[in-house]
């Protein structure tokens, strides 16, 4: 279930792993992208922790929607928006409930319609099919993450920049689908 409490808590812990990565996830995104990667996310969660330490005594909503809000101005990129709108459709699937199962649903649905990626093309949503489903069986573990992670590093890119790549995009992890990694990790230590 979440709370305005823990998903503050795993959006604060998610900013901290993407602050102390971002160089890693920069480097993940030289081989196959431009680079800008970690930058763009350690911008984008510094704005989320700001905009968030703002907030007094906010609902799960305010929550999420000033999340989605501070990842969309602020990360760019092709990642900004997927992850802006994931958390946005997590603000609006809030509006009625707020069990983890229907909200990461809305989430990665949010990244599935945005960005029109399926499994398979090596993007962060080959992270977030299995890992939802995992979070869903209440059986999530870090080994798992880093496994679903580890295994984009056999696909060729069909989406994004890495798939001007072709075939000399296979033998590196997908840089998104490292911090979305991130993402998961902090949820399994936050949220309870
Ligand atoms: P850019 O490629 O514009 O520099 P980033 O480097 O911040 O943006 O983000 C790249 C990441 O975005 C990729 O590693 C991939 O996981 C994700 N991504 C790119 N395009 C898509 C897409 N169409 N659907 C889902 N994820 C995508
Ligand atoms: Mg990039
Ligand atoms: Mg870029």
């Amino acid at each position: 279930m979440f709370t305005a409490e823990n998903t503050t808590a795993w959006l604060t812990n998610f900013a901290g792993k993407i602050e102390a990565n971002a160089a890693y996830l920069s480097d993940l995104d030289t081989p196959i992208g431009d680079a800008d990667h970690g930058n763009n996310m350690a911008r984008g969660v510094t704005a989320v922790t700001e905009a968030l330490g703002k907030l007094s005594d906010p609902d799960l909503v305010t929550v999420l929607k000033t999340t989605a809000m501070a990842l969309i101005s602020k990360v760019g990129g092709a990642s900004g928006p997927l992850y802006g709108t994931a958390f946005l459709e997590m603000a609006k699937a809030a509006k009625d409930a707020n069990d983890t199962a229907t909200l990461l649903d809305a989430a990665l649905a949010g990244i599935e319609k945005r960005g029109g990626a399926t499994t398979g093309d090596k993007t962060m949503v080959d992270v977030w099919v299995p890992l939802v489903a995992d979070v869903k069986a209440g059986s999530l573990t870090k080994d798992q993450i880093k496994a679903a992670v580890e295994a984009t590093k056999d696909i060729e890119a069909k989406k994004g920049r890495a798939s001007y790549l072709g075939e000399r995009s296979v033998g590196h992890i997908d840089p998104g689908s490292q911090s979305s990694g991130y993402l998961f990790e902090a949820l399994i230590e936050t949220e309870g």
